[in-house]
């Protein structure tokens, strides 16, 4: 069966093929991190209308790569939450117009759910079960994993996701949208005596996190600052940010996995492609006994294959759950818990 997936949630427009047999056949990726750059964040209604131009000219680029045409497709899967409405609106009704013209059964899929399995597309995927590290611009959470659609919530944020702290520090240092990437590489020059930030909630004997108050840390250091606070110094607070984060994310993630006995634990999100919290994961890994698992680095962040897998996944236990009835809505706000087992 082949599923074409459609990405639309946030600033990426990603389109895939997945074959329950082959695998990944293709996909296509238009980010809109430029156009949204000059605002210091993502404005949606410029997301709404970009998704709008790229959908299409992506599901040509799709169709291509994978040397298939359009009745190749079995169904379609498209995000319907959560996200921006707008952005949401334009993949449910591109995938479900293009459900109605071809004669193809759609299915909603969770984009959480997506990333969560998105390492399963790699070529050592891990087995069920193991304990997942969501880590996103929107999300923090740890959670267990027994198979598709059963997710028990171990642990959360209760401010900030562990990606917003990254972009709003990032930003206090003057890097452009998102800044997470950018403030990890000038972490790399930092003297890490240099700054030493609190590490919030890393001693409160749950799995819970929160990251509102190292951004406020961040702010205090570069308000006590001069106005022409020097490279080297950024590159000092960046060090003492990407330490104190990385610290928690890991501590927490060994917790989980004392606590549940699993040997497995998975990274998904965009965070996940960050590499100091990879060497700090691997390192408490190798010390602790578990195997640790990434999603491809082009799989991290939003992306139109783990939309496409994640439907496969759900259509290869329940074909029936795709259908014809083309009415979509969309889910802004959904919480994973309320998906069923697949
Ligand atoms: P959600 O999936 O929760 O709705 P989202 O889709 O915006 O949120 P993702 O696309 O998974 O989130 O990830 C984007 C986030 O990942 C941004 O906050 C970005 O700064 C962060 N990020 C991406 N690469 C890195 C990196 N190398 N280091 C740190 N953070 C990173
Ligand atoms: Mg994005
Ligand atoms: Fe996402």
């Amino acid at each position: 069966m082949i599923v074409l997936g459609v990405e639309s949630s946030c600033d990426e427009t990603g389109l895939a093929l997945y074959d329950t047999e082959r695998g990944l056949l293709a996909h296509a990726l238009h980010s809109q991190i430029a156009m949204h750059q000059e605002y210091g964040g993502v404005v949606p209604e410029l997301a709404s209308r970009d998704h709008i131009r790229r959908a299409l000219p992506l599901l040509t680029e799709v169709l291509s790569k994978a040397n298939l045409n359009k009745q190749a497709i079995d169904a379609i899967a498209y995000t319907q939450g959560p996200g921006l409405a707008g952005a949401l609106l334009v993949g449910a009704s591109v995938a479900c117009g293009l459900g109605m013209a071809l004669d193809k059964p759609v299915l909603g899929v969770h984009h959480l759910e997506g990333h969560l399995l998105s390492p399963l597309l790699a070529s050592q995927p891990p087995e069920f079960p193991f304990i997942a590290l969501l880590v996103s611009g929107g999300h923090t959470q740890l959670m267990r994993v027994d198979g598709v659609g059963r997710y028990q919530l171990l642990g959360e944020t209760l401010d900030d996701a562990a990606g917003e702290a990254f972009d709003k520090s990032a930003k206090l240092l003057g890097l452009s949208y998102p800044g997470g990437p950018a403030i990890s590489r000038m972490a790399e020059f930092g003297d890490p005596a240099a700054y030493q930030f609190p590490r919030p909630m890393l001693h409160s004997k749950d799995l819970n996190f929160s990251f509102s108050g190292l951004k406020t840390a961040v702010l205090t250091v570069v308000k006590n600052h001069p106005a022409n606070i020097c490279e080297q110094d950024k590159a000092n607070i960046a060090r003492g940010f990407v330490d104190a984060i990385v610290a928690v994310l890991t501590a927490k993630c060994t917790t989980a996995m004392k606590e549940s006995g699993l040997k497995r634990l998975v990274i998904a999100g965009g965070v996940g492609a960050n590499l100091q919290l990879r060497v700090s994961l691997n390192a408490a890994a190798a010390k602790k006994r578990f195997l640790v698992y990434y999603p491809e680095l082009e799989f991290c962040t939003d992306n139109g294959a783990m939309i496409a897998f994640a439907g496969a996944m759900r259509l290869k236990n329940n074909p029936d759950l795709a259908t014809r009835d083309y009415g979509f809505n969309v889910r802004p706000r959904w919480p994973l818990q309320e998906l069923v087992a697949a």
